[in-house]
């Protein structure tokens, strides 16, 4: 049987991709963004070489039913791949429920497979500016397209949460004061700060520069005014 989804990793039991469930993550292969923070790298290429069997896969969760409450497809960017609303439809007919990690590539995807999907995590890399969103993503996105994805996921009455990774050299404080604000403004509920962690190319960026975010008791408490659910993830 053809794989539906091409696959670059699978993590077989987290307790930290799909909030209050045990599940399994699959990182899908292919990205078409270069985020400078970017700690997947060798899943970006769509034409690498498929790693993992998707039959294999379904075998294991078919194991797994006990065990796991859901599955998350993860990346990679997942909407990349055409194959995304069968293998959703192939799991969620075992009965696992379906966490999504996206940036909102590719709205119209994201229509179809929202419907199918339990709860969504939407990376948010910058203000939604145009040319800050591509620096932040290291290419000439159109940005439109992030917002119509976004835009759906707020009137689908969905569980989401929006989150940002703050790299100290793309992110000021006053940035990710100005995202908060921009998604509050939208009606997000949930949003979490992510601590960037230096790639291996990045010599220069100290701890201390990435801790910033995180002592900024000003933004902190902004932000906590702002949403029901307001975290930091390190
Ligand atoms: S969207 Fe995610 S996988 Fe794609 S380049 Fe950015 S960080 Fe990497």
């Amino acid at each position: 049987m053809v794989n539906p989804i091409k696959i670059g990793g699978v993590e077989t039991f987290s307790t930290v991709d799909f909030p209050d469930k045990i599940a399994a993550v699959v990182f899908m292969q292919g990205c078409p963004w270069r985020c400078p923070f970017c700690h997947n790298a060798v899943l970006q290429d769509i034409n690498a070489s498929d790693n993992f069997i998707w039959e294999k896969f379904v075998e294991f969760l078919e194991s797994r039913k006990k065990v796991l409450d859901g599955v998350v497809f993860s990346g990679g960017e997942p909407l990349v791949q055409d194959g995304l609303e069968k293998a959703i439809e192939q799991v969620k007919a075992m009965g696992f429920q379906i966490g999504l990690h996206t940036g909102g590539y590719r709205p119209k995807h994201f229509e179809k497979v929202l419907p199918l999907v339990d709860w969504v995590g939407f990376d948010i890399k910058a203000p939604l500016e145009e040319k800050r969103y591509q620096k932040a993503v290291g290419i000439n996105l159109n940005l439109d397209d992030v917002k119509a994805s976004l835009n759906m996921l707020l009137k689908s009455g969905k569980d989401f949460e929006c989150r940002t990774t703050c790299d100290p050299r793309i992110l000021s404080i006053a940035d990710v004061a100005e995202i908060g604000q921009e998604l509050s403004d939208l009606g997000v509920k949930k949003y979490f700060l992510q601590k960037y962690r230096p790639i291996e190319s990045d010599k220069t960026t100290s701890d201390a520069d990435c801790e910033q975010f995180f002592l900024d008791r000003n933004l902190l408490d902004e932000l906590k005014n702002k949403f029901s659910v307001f975290d930091i993830r390190k």
